[in-house]
């Protein structure tokens, strides 16, 4: 396993350290206000008032010059860290022969699409085939059209509090009130049913006692006649939520989810995008349940600094698709290829184990959080695997009404003015999510831990308002 010493060489060891008097510092403080100007209000750099000039693994640079602990490892994309020596050195490397290869073939396509196939659970190892994209989004929409192609059925199930991006099938399927505000209407066909979050358990329920009651409603939707479920072709699922707010579910969930599927003849596509490529202490988190799905879809830490996803699919089902019916002129770009696999060579080098060190290091971090969870007023509930570790945050923990999302924000605000990057998520924005770079040195994560803990006790009354 990967020293401490050797990932601290990876990161900027001064981190977390804020040099200007108050933040945003000037420079970035003129570059948002241009962005304001010359920018589309759609995209969060409007709103957030960051800018980033360097990075180094779990750390990065803005232009004033203050350093900050990513804890948000730029929204789950940096799993091996930024500009890891190894990807700076594909990028060198691939960027002196060629970039853009028109959709067309290049050696490290190729090699990806293996490399991601023997990567794959159970009967997908080395048994699986893949289409590239060039964002989450893009991914989540062609899945859709390929359960349809394959299966020729037309509905999609996916579930409460999911998250599968922002295009119009992604979004038809990720019921997010704040990304769909005024831009109905949406894909139909669409079916949503409760998640096992057990926190908040749509039957007013306690596992185990509940007996798995999402699991078997789940069921009874899909195998039962008349329950407007009748043509589904897939079955969109995040095996851990991550916007949704970092739920791990209970082990016989995705189980009784499969099984559903297979009853009906519906195919189940696991959406990888923020929990797959290691986070979790596995591969694929799905990987935890002991379930293996008919798709796999990932994007963020796969591309990592290159915008690449993709979706892997159990090679019985190539036959099922129309040849060339999905042209994208960006995908399977050299330089993306040649650094995604950078990346799924970093994370599955077993000397490094950077894979076996997040399930380590995670646990580690997610005792300590348990242990202050304990005499806090306020985190109601801590969740999470490996390096995916969410803290919900309420106002009581008794009647576990949620905080306030602008309280919860001011907790990130105040993390931020310190140096350390977080972004909460979940069903209210309430929960404080932990998603470090995979690199990050255990003295980087114990130091931002008590950086989030502190936030949140200062910030106790302010959170029970
Ligand atoms: N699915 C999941 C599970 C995600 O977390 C995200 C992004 N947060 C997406 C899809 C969308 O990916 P992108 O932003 O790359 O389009």
């Amino acid at each position: 396993m990967i020293s401490e010493q050797e990932l601290a060489r990876l990161s900027y060891p001064e981190a977390p350290r804020i040099v200007t008097d108050k933040l945003p510092g000037p420079k970035t403080q003129k570059m948002f206000d241009e962005a304001r100007k010359y920018q589309t209000p759609t995209r969060p750099s409007v709103k957030v008032a960051l800018a980033w000039d360097e990075g180094r693994g779990a750390t990065v640079k803005d232009p004033d010059g203050n350093v900050f602990l990513d804890l948000s490892g730029g929204v789950a994309v940096c799993g091996v860290g930024r500009n890891h020596p190894k990807v700076v050195e594909a990028v060198q490397r691939q960027s002196q022969k060629i970039m853009h290869t028109s959709g067309l073939l290049n050696g490290n396509t190729i090699a990806l699409a293996k490399k991601l196939a023997s990567t794959m659970p159970g009967n997908m190892r080395d048994n699986s085939f893949t289409a590239f994209g060039m964002s989450g989004s893009g991914a989540v929409d062609i899945a859709i059209k390929y359960a349809r192609a394959i299966t020729h059925k037309s509905q999609i199930v996916a579930f409460e509090g999911a998250y599968h991006g922002v295009f119009y099938g992604s979004l038809a399927i990720s019921p997010r009130d704040t990304f769909r505000a005024g831009f109905g209407p949406f894909m139909p066909g669409v079916v949503h049913m409760p998640y096992a979050y057990c926190y908040r358990c749509f039957a007013g329920l306690k596992y185990p006692e509940c007996g798995i009651a999402c699991g078997k409603y789940f069921d009874y939707k899909l195998n039962t006649p008349n329950t407007g479920a009748d043509d589904v072709a897939a079955v969109f699922i995040e095996p851990i939520q991550g916007e949704g707010g970092y739920i791990d579910p209970p082990p016989e969930f995705l189980k009784m989810v499969r099984e559903a599927c297979d009853k009906k003849g519906a195919l189940l596509i696991a959406d990888e995008i923020q929990s797959g490529a290691g986070r979790t202490g596995k591969m694929w988190a799905i990987e935890h349940y002991g379930v293996v799905p008919d798709m796999i879809i990932w994007a963020k830490s796969i591309g990592g600094d290159q915008p690449v996803s993709g979706i892997t699919i159990r090679a019985d089902l190539w036959d099922k698709l129309p040849v060339a019916a999905q042209p994208l002129t960006f995908a399977e770009n050299a330089l993306s290829m040649a650094v995604a696999l950078a990346n799924v060579e970093i994370l599955t080098d077993p000397e490094t184990d950077l894979i076996g060190r997040a399930a380590i290091v995670g646990q580690e971090a997610k005792d300590k959080i348990m242990a202050a969870a304990k005499d806090s007023k306020v985190i109601g509930d801590v969740r999470g695997k490996g390096l995916m570790i969410g803290l919900e945050l309420v106002k009581n923990k008794e009647t576990r009404e949620p905080a306030s999302a602008d309280a919860v924000g001011r907790v990130a605000k105040k993390l931020q003015d310190r140096g350390v990057r977080v972004m909460p998520s979940g069903r209210h924005r309430t929960t404080v999510r932990l998603m470090p770079p995979l690199v990050i040195t255990r003295e980087h994560l114990n130091k931002g831990v008590d950086m989030v803990l502190t936030a949140i006790q200062e910030n106790e009354a302010d959170l029970m308002k």
